[in-house]
Order: structure tokens, then C-alpha cells, then sequence
């Protein structure tokens, strides 16, 4: 964008946005209809399946039963009917591939007859299995592409839903994603595992703490999405935007969020009128949406949905941000999902709010009311905060990717290192249980599990600390650390495996310990030991201090400040050994997982160093010669002209100009050598990605500061990009 075209997009903005409405009105009446109306879920299933045929496909749904192929054609028939009802002419398998994204192929329902005429047809072969090309996937090495194929399974845990355009609709299949050797390429396959992981060990803990009745435990999930909104014609006119999505210079503006008035304000009418059409396409595809907010920083905000079940949770997460980027352009608007769009305001994170529930649908961290709901809450949170102190390295490295490096442990978002807050009444409680005395300290009376009631715990607001990493938030945890960018599979995954190794260990050690009389004593006993054990991953203070930082050192828990040392964790042994036992991720998957996480980071990096380049050589350096240009000539004339005027001071602008180009010349050659030096670096793809964060990232740093003095000296007329002050508060 010239910066003749980048005035005029402002000039425009101002004049559209008086007149710019919302033209579909949201009704509160019609909502219960609309919601899931894009769906095949259990409602449409019971009208429009056989009785039988929907008994077979709910068994499959809930207990996982083999679905025979008869059953799976007449759903198969069922399913395509009430898409082409809905005006559907495709369907596709719609996955998880290890690129962070969603992928689909379309296929149509078209099949010609020989009489030259067409029916629509969909088999349960079709619904149940795909074979879509696997080669151009990332899998870290686990085939080769002569062996590239790969298919997808129907997940029928998740829901089919319809996609629908103003010309079309097309029916989704949400699937796993495997190679032909049943190694795991996308990112539901290892979630769905790590589920069942869990739920085995958890019953097998309810049991042991007298709950006869559990059969199943799943995780809930509820994810706080937090994202920007520029305009688009802003969007188009930054490259780094485009190509990195985030800014790659570009100078504070003289207001940004330190009035703090952003936060819960007045949202404006562009922008609710987004919202609401976003909403309505969310509703339709069954997705709980509820909240919507502005967040901290200008041209921020957060949508959060109601909590569902781990796995649909997961991929609604993933529909919801393809809405939003869809619905965004329908508005004029690019929604920028990066961790960090603007340095100098709040990055994005997405809230990963985690419990477990059992098949009557208790919330297995709900304190409760009686002595019994309050045994069982203890010894799960116990499970939890071994489970957070032994793997601190696998919960930070769920969340390492390049993105969330310049967001964690910035004053603003959770630090890399992680720690538990529980909150000072918890808190109280725990150690009462480690000295074995009552929280109250009203007496020597010893507090005895599953015969002492816990006092009730605050939920309020005002109790909960913003800086933790991973908080208990009344009756589920909030891990805060996960980037708005990221599938949420993923840290899920890890969560729900080492959650499993700790209830596992639990279940274990008490079954060892206790003979049917005394498994009460045992229980105290372990949950003491244990809470003793890690207590040190408790921490109810300000996260962001410097104090802290010495503390946890003090403590020996990890500080992995960035993503290739908090990556370098993820396939150590014990953890290789964790996944197996858990049958999560075979080695090889650790593995493969492991080198797609350090390349994906090695290209992160390298594609935003050449766009940095290419911005710094052709927009930012012309703009600054230009503007020195004007500057030299203007003075000569007025040398010429008022020989005798004291032109120290302008001098000294032009010298600062000469300086900054100078500068940023000279950075701009040493970040395309320490580019080309980290990319010729043969070695690991770790050794690959410490390359770039120890040569790359330094370099682009040091070319942002001269850039960005240039964009506050040169002339606002010749400086070509849309600047913070627009693109942050202009909509
Ligand atoms: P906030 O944390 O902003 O105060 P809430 O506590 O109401 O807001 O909930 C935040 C998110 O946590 C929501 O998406 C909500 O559905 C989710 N949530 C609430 N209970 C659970 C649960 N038991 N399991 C998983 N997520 C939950
Ligand atoms: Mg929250």
C-alpha cells in the first residue's frame, strides 16, 4: 500500500463507519430452534434413524461399541438425506493434522447412472473410513512418502455438522487421522486416547473410594478464546500481518491500553454487530457460545463458550476460530488469532478451563457438601498437583510453540514457569492435611478424610489470582498458559496423560497399602505424603514478580523460558516411557511429534525473518531515504535563501535521520547473515531450531528498534504501513 492509498483507507474508514448496520436481527425466540440446527445430533438421530439402528449407533457413540456395516449404511443414508434437506451437495472427513489447522477434501454425493442421469449417494464405508492423500501432512518422519497413505476414521463421538455458503453446503464428518500402521498423524487420535487413559484410572480410584457406581469418567473443557479484530483493508496492507500474523515493527502509539478503558467497555456497533452474526453461525452448529467482552488491550476481545466434553469441545474450538475468521472477512474485518499481533499491548491467550466428570455427570472437583464429596475432591486435586509437579516440563512444552514465546512470561500473561494456585482457604486446607491438623485450628482435632466436612470454599471473583499459570477457579482448573492459536488437543492431551499417571499411582499405592479395614487410614496417609512430597508447585502469589522467579529457582522448579529448550523436554525418556504406559503416543510418536513442534518453530521463525527483510529493505529503508531526501533539499534551501539562519537544529533532524537509515542498513545485513548461518546449520531439528532463537531472533529484535525510530521520524505522508495508533483504534 502507497502511502497515498493507506490516508485514503483512514479517510474512507471515518465516512463508512457512520453508516455501516447490521442487517439480520437476532432473536431470542427463535435461538432454541436454531440452536444445533446445522447438526446430526442425537435429536435428528432419533427422527430419522430405525430404533434399533439409533440403539446401535448411541452404544457406539457412548460406549464405543464397533458399529456393524449394515448399521453404519442405513446412517450413512440417513446422514446424507438430511444433509441434501439442509442443501448439501458434498460431504467431506474433516481432521486434525499435525499442522495446527483443520483440513478437508470434498467429495460430492453424485453418482451418474448409466442412463445418464445422477443419484445421491453416500455409503457407510464412506462415513466410516477416507483415504485422502497423507504425504503433504506433516508426520515427523513416521512414513515416508512412498508410503504416504494415510486414512481417517469417523470419530462419531463428535457430531456431523453442515457448513453452509450463501451457494452450498457441505456436510462435515469430524475424523481421526492415522497412518496405514495406525500411528496417530493428527491431533484427536492421541486426545481421544489420553481420554480413555484417564477414565480408566479414575474409576479404578472411585472404586477404591467407595463409589460403586462410576463406569466412565470424561474430561470437560470449556475455552476462553481471545482474538483481535483490524480491518481488513489495515490487514492487507501489512505483509507481516499477512504472512506472520503478527507485526513485525511498528511504533508504540501514544495511547495504548494504559487507561485501562478497553476492558469490559461499551462495545461498538461494528463490532456487536460481528459478534452477533458470529453467534448466530455458532448456535447453529451447536456450539455454546455465551460470553462476549472486550478484553485488555485496544481492538481486543474474548468469546467463550459454554463447557462440553473434552473431545467436542476441542473441535468446536477449532470451528469456532474458522467462523470467526470467515465472519471477519464478511465484515470487513481480519481477525488475528497470533498470540502477539502488537508488541507493547496484551498478547492473546485461550483460557483452558479443565475438570473431570463421571457418567452421572459429577464434577469430580466440586468440593461438595458432605464428608464423602469432599474424600473424593481431596484425592483428585492430590492427583492433580503431583500430577503438575512431576510433568511441569510437559505442561510448558504443551504450549510451546514461536507464538506464545512473546507472550509468556510477559508482564501481562501467565510465566513459563509453572505453578498451581488453589487460593488461601484451599491452601489452609492442604496444609492443614499435611500437618494433620483442622484448617480452623480450633483444636487438636485431627481433620480425617471422608469424615471431616471441608468448609465451604469462596468462588468469587475477588479471590482469584490472574497471574497463575494453572488455577483452581472454585470447581476446575484453568490453564492459562495455552496460546489463542493452538488446537487445544494438544496441551489436553498432556494434561489428561499426566492427570492419568498420578490417578494411576494413586489407585496403586492404596490398593497396596490398604486391606478392606483400614483403607481410610491408608488414604490419609498417602494423600499426606503426597501433598508433602509436592507442595512446592503450590504458589499463591504474583507470578509475574522478580521474587518469584528466585523462588521457584530456589524451589527447583523449571523456568523454560522459550520453546526450543521447553520442546527439548517433550521426547526425554521419562516422558517417551509416560506415553507408552499410557498407550498415547508410541515412541516413535513422541518422536515425530517432537520434530514437527521444533520444525514447525525453525519455519516459524524463518518465514518471519524474510518477511521482516523484505519489509525492512523496500517499505521501511525507501521511506526513510525519501523522508532524508526532503529534509537535505528543504535545508540546502534555506541555506540558499537565508544564508545567514542558524539551521543547527534542523541539521540535527537530518543527522538523526542519516543515523537511523545507517542503522537499520547495517542490522538489516546482519539479520540476513545470521539467517543464512542458522539455516545452512546442519544438525537435529533441535539443534536446527536453537539456531534460529539464539541467531535469528536477536537480529529481528535489534531490526525492530531501528525501524521503529524511523517510523516516528519520517513525515506521516511518506510512511507507507498502516501505524499501531490506526489499526488498534480505527474500525
Ligand atoms: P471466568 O473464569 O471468566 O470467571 P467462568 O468461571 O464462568 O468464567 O467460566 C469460564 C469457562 O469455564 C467457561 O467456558 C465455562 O463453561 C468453563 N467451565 C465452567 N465449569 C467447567 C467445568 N466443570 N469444566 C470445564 N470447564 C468449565
Ligand atoms: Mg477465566
Amino acid at each position: 500500500m502507497s502511502a497515498h492509498t493507506r490516508k485514503s483507507v483512514v479517510q474512507t474508514m471515518a465516512a463508512e463507519s457512520r453508516t455501516r448496520h447490521e442487517e439480520r436481527p437476532v432473536s431470542g425466540i427463535d435461538l432454541p430452534d436454531q440452536f444445533g440446527a446445522h447438526v446430526f445430533n442425537d435429536t435428528v438421530q432419533r427422527q430419522r434413524l430405525p430404533k434399533p439402528v439409533y440403539r446401535a449407533l448411541r452404544r457406539t457413540i457412548e460406549k464405543g461399541h464397533e458399529l456393524d456395516a449394515e448399521v453404519a449404511d442405513i446412517v450413512a443414508n440417513a446422514m446424507k438425506d438430511w444433509a441434501l434437506d439442509h442443501g448439501a451437495t458434498h460431504f467431506t472427513h474433516w481432521f486434525q493434522p499435525m499442522t495446527g489447522l483443520t483440513a478437508e477434501k470434498h467429495d460430492s454425493f453424485l453418482t451418474p447412472t448409466s442412463d445418464g442421469r445422477g443419484l445421491m449417494e453416500f455409503s457407510g464405508k464412506e462415513l466410516i473410513k477416507g483415504e485422502p492423500d497423507a504425504s503433504s501432512f506433516p508426520s515427523g518422519g513416521i512414513r515416508a512418502t512412498f508410503e504416504a497413505r494415510g486414512y481417517t476414521a469417523w470419530d462419531p463421538t463428535s457430531p456431523a455438522f453442515l457448513r453452509k455458503t450463501a451457494r452450498g453446503a457441505t456436510l462435515c464428518i469430524p475424523t481421526a487421522f492415522c497412518s496405514w500402521t495406525g500411528e496417530a498423524l493428527d491431533q484427536k487420535t492421541p486426545l481421544l486416547r489420553s481420554i480413555q487413559a484417564l477414565s480408566q484410572h479414575a474409576v479404578r480410584l472411585l472404586h477404591l473410594l467407595g463409589e460403586a457406581g462410576a463406569t466412565r469418567v470424561v474430561t470437560t473443557l470449556g475455552c476462553e478464546q481471545e482474538y483481535f479484530l483490524v480491518d481488513r483493508r489495515f490487514y492487507y496492507a501489512r505483509p507481516d500481518l499477512v504472512a506472520a500474523g503478527r507485526t513485525l515493527i511498528g511504533a508504540r502509539p501514544p495511547k495504548g491500553q494504559e487507561l485501562e478503558d478497553h476492558y469490559f467497555g461499551a462495545i461498538s456497533e461494528r463490532v456487536i454487530a460481528y459478534m452477533q452474526d458470529l453467534e448466530q453461525e455458532l448456535w447453529r452448529l451447536g456450539i455454546p457460545a455465551r460470553t462476549r467482552h472486550n478484553e485488555v488491550a485496544p481492538g481486543q476481545f474474548e468469546l467463550a463458550p459454554v463447557f462440553e466434553e473434552a473431545s467436542v469441545a476441542a473441535d468446536h474450538n477449532m470451528l469456532t476460530m474458522e467462523v470467526m475468521k470467515a465472519v471477519a472477512e464478511r465484515h470487513g474485518f481480519a481477525c488475528l488469532l497470533h498470540e502477539k499481533p502488537f508488541a507493547g499491548v496484551n498478547g492473546s491467550g485461550k483460557h483452558n478451563n479443565w475438570s473431570m466428570s463421571d457418567n452421572l455427570g459429577n464434577n469430580l472437583l466440586e468440593p461438595g457438601h458432605t464428608p464423602q464429596e469432599n474424600l473424593k475432591f481431596i484425592v483428585f486435586l492430590t492427583a492433580i498437583i503431583r500430577a503438575v509437579d512431576l510433568h511441569q516440563d510437559l505442561l510448558r512444552a504443551s504450549v510451546a510453540h514461536a507464538g506464545n514465546d512473546h507472550r509468556l512470561g510477559a508482564n501481562e500473561a501467565p510465566p513459563a514457569i509453572i505453578s498451581i494456585y488453589v487460593g488461601s482457604q484451599l491452601e489452609d486446607i492442604i496444609q492443614g492435611l499435611i500437618q494433620g491438623t483442622t484448617p480452623t485450628k480450633k483444636g487438636a482435632e485431627k481433620m480425617q478424610l471422608g469424615v471431616t466436612t471441608l468448609p465451604p470454599l469462596p468462588r468469587d471473583q475477588s479471590d482469584r489470582n490472574r497471574t497463575s499459570p494453572f488455577a483452581f477457579t472454585g470447581n476446575k482448573f484453568e490453564f492459562r498458559a495455552v496460546g489463542s492459536s493452538q488446537a487445544v488437543a494438544h496441551p489436553n492431551t498432556l494434561l489428561n496423560t499426566i492427570v492419568a499417571e498420578s490417578l494411576d499411582f494413586l489407585a496403586t499405592e492404596i490398593e497396596k497399602r490398604a486391606g478392606k479395614g483400614e483403607r481410610r487410614e491408608a488414604i490419609d496417609a498417602l494423600v499426606r505424603e503426597v501433598l508433602t512430597r509436592h507442595q512446592r508447585i503450590l504458589f499463591n502469589g504474583d507470578n509475574y514478580s522478580e521474587e518469584w522467579v528466585n523462588e521457584a529457582e530456589r524451589r527447583g522448579l523449571l523456568n523454560l523460558r522459550d520453546t526450543p529448550s521447553a520442546l527439548a523436554r517433550l521426547a526425554a525418556e521419562k516422558n517417551q516411557r509416560l506415553f507408552e504406559k499410557y498407550a498415547v503416543f508410541t515412541p516413535r510418536e513422541t518422536t515425530s511429534r517432537s520434530n514437527i513442534a521444533f520444525h514447525t518453530y525453525m519455519q516459524r521463525v524463518n518465514v518471519e525473518a524474510q518477511t521482516l527483510k523484505g519489509l525492512a529493505a523496500t517499505v521501511v529503508l525507501p521511506a526513510g531515504m525519501a523522508h532524508q531526501e526532503r529534509l537535505a533539499r528543504s535545508i540546502q534551501g534555506v541555506q540558499q535563501l537565508l544564508p545567514r539562519t542558524d539551521i543547527k537544529a534542523q541539521l540535527e533532524c537530518l543527522e538523526q535521520v542519516a543515523k537511523a537509515i545507517c542503522d537499520l542498513k547495517r542490522s538489516l545485513d546482519h539479520l540476513e547473515q545470521a539467517r543464512s548461518q542458522a539455516e545452512g546449520h546442519h544438525g537435529t531439528h533441535e539443534q536446527h531450531a536453537m539456531a534460529f532463537r539464539d541467531l535469528v531472533m536477536p537480529a529481528m529484535v535489534e531490526l525492530r528498534t531501528h525501524a521503529d525510530l524511523l517510523e516516528s521520524l519520517v513525515e506521516d505522508d511518506l510512511w507507507p504501513l498502516p501505524k499501531y495508533r490506526e489499526m488498534l483504534f480505527l474500525s
